[in-house]
């Protein structure tokens, strides 16, 4: 962990405007700098900087934060990733916790480059790669190499004084009976790079038949196969800018995907997607085409991650190859714009839930399409309404039966939380902006407000009551159409909203037949009394 004083340090070093100037390019307007937007494409620059504030925020598309978030969201990084790179920019040192030894990846960086060395040496492995159509280029660009016999690996850490114990520690080496041995033995190796570009681990590819094809580095600190994704270092880029992202399976299909010019690809480490991958799925938030194999296990995958995606509102769809072919014969065989051609329009995520799901029954027999009929139901209920709504008609199709026969579950529709700027209520949003500026003012009349006053912003104003994500109000401090109050002013426009909200509270007490008759007399005075006191101008506390 960084300590909280060194980011308190490294903040103080940091301007926004001169953070952004050097990713974008700015233009000094009045007090504030603007320019086009570099998270949604625009020609008319909707995105402000404030130095005064000390924040961004674009107009356009609702982004904001300061210098830090700014990197985050630019570099698509965590925050701890993005303290450092700001530190490395800055030359400002970061300290971290005690407890926390950063991992020194030196070891198995030598190792990865010794097994490099070992495939440019090793004839057989060489012609294996050749044969699978992998270019000289590629071998460089993955750094793929060659783990040769188990006392090679463990001559190479010792004449090189490396740590043996390190080296368990990273998964390239382990003891048994016989003392120690290399985890890699005659296999084609592909480093595991993390998203910043370090090595932890290694997958590899067996040349002598053994019956275990791949086999990864084990489960270590650094290297946990269920939250990395093989080239993701190499893809990111492409990710990002193209807004798509190939998921498949092996680490060949990937090189090959490069190769061909699809360089968004990457793949699980030969375990099925799960949701641990989607933390790093979702940075850029491309859509995510899956190109699985054909075969049974493939199929499987592929509905599997298609139920968690589309539960988790990822856009994008499944493509399967066919024929016993993968994405790396495809290319092979020159198959590249049949395989373009595949990739652009994959099957979505939820039809292909849908299909996969009917399939597996017979729909000739009516109990195996009552069974069809119930399975599919049970997953469309786990959709939001309007997908449920959606798809209800996709399966009585597919069925063949009567549409009212699928069911479609109804929710209370929550009201949409965007901000539409066309509809903004200028008032309260003004309330806010001088309320969220203004902690003292917020102190004071906290007792005074009750969220249900507001009528189209009570998810911002609950915000800012509670103190929660209030960061993501300050575009309401940049906006041209909203000022700020004078205390007087805002006093004046609480009492005009607190008004009806007192009324309405009149009113149903008025009509409410299960409040007791005392009761309901002494909360009728109380608001009675409420009434009178703001229709003098002055504000009421909401508790009594
Ligand atoms: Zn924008």
């Amino acid at each position: 962990m960084i300590t909280k004083d060194s980011i308190e340090n490294l903040k103080s070093h940091l301007d926004v405007v001169d953070v952004i100037s050097q990713f974008i390019e700015l233009k000094k307007t009045g007090a504030n700098f603007k320019a086009c937007c570099p998270f949604h494409g625009e020609d008319t620059p909707s995105f402000v900087v404030s130095p005064a504030k000390q924040i961004y925020h674009c107009f356009g598309c609702g982004v904001g934060g300061d210098s830090i978030k700014f990197v985050m969201e630019f570099d698509k990084l965590s925050y701890p990733e993005s303290l450092e790179k700001l530190a490395g920019m800055y030359n400002v040192p970061l300290e971290h916790d005690n407890n926390f030894k950063k991992q020194d990846t030196s070891l198995i960086t030598k190792v990865n480059q010794h097994y490099q060395k070992l495939l440019s040496h090793n004839k057989e492995a060489s012609e294996y790669l050749v044969s699978r159509g992998i270019s000289n280029a590629s071998i460089e660009k993955f750094e793929i190499g060659y783990a040769s016999e188990s006392n090679d690996t463990i001559g190479f850490l010792k004449t090189n004084f490396l740590n043996l114990a390190d080296a368990k520690e990273f998964g390239i080496i382990d003891s048994g009976e016989n003392g120690l041995y290399s985890r890699f033995i005659k296999r084609i190796t592909f480093p595991i790079y993390t998203i910043t570009g370090n090595i932890v681990g290694f997958g590899g590819r067996t040349i002598t038949g053994h019956n275990a094809k791949y086999i990864n580095s084990p489960q270590t600190k650094l290297f946990n196969k269920s939250r990395l994704l093989y080239g993701y270092h190499l893809a990111k880029d492409s990710i990002y800018k193209q807004k798509s992202v190939i998921v498949t399976e092996g680490y060949l299909d990937v090189v090959m995907l490069h190769q061909a010019g699809f360089t968004n690809s990457v793949a699980t480490l030969g375990t099925a997607l799960t949701a641990e991958h989607l933390p790093l799925l979702k940075r850029g938030e491309p859509k995510i085409i899956l190109a699985y194999d054909g075969d049974k296990a493939g199929l499987n995958a592929a509905y599997k991650a298609s139920v968690l995606l589309s539960h988790s509102d990822f856009l994008g769809g499944v493509v399967i190859f066919k024929d016993g072919y993968d994405p790396a014969d495809m290319i092979v065989h020159e198959k590249i714009d049949e395989l373009n051609e595949m990739l652009l329009s994959p099957t979505p995520f939820i039809p292909y839930v849908i299909d996969f799901i009917i399939r597996k029954y017979n729909i000739e027999d009516p109990q195996q399409k009552q069974q069809a009929l119930k399975e599919s139901n049970d997953y469309l209920t786990t959709l939001a309404p309007i997908l449920q709504e959606e798809y209800a008609s996709l399966i009585s199709r597919k069925l063949n039966l009567n549409s009212n026969l699928v069911q479609v579950k109804h929710f209370n529709t929550q009201k949409a939380t965007n901000v539409n700027l066309s509809s903004l209520d200028i008032a309260e949003l003004n309330i806010i902006r001088t309320l969220y500026e203004d902690n003292t003012l917020l102190d004071m009349l906290k007792e005074n407000i009750a969220k249900d006053m507001f009528q189209t912003h009570n998810l911002e104003l609950d915000m800012l009551l509670h103190q929660e994500n209030i960061e993501q109000l300050v575009w309401l401090s940049l906006h041209d159409q909203l000022k700020t109050y004078s205390k007087d002013e805002l006093e004046r426009q609480l009492v005009l909203l607190s008004i009806p909200y007192y009324n309405k509270q009149l009113q149903q007490i008025t009509h409410d037949r299960d409040t007791d008759f005392r009761k309901k007399t002494q909360i009728i005075r109380g608001l009675k009394e409420k009434l009178k006191e703001l229709k003098s101008g002055k504000l009421v506390n909401i508790e009594n």
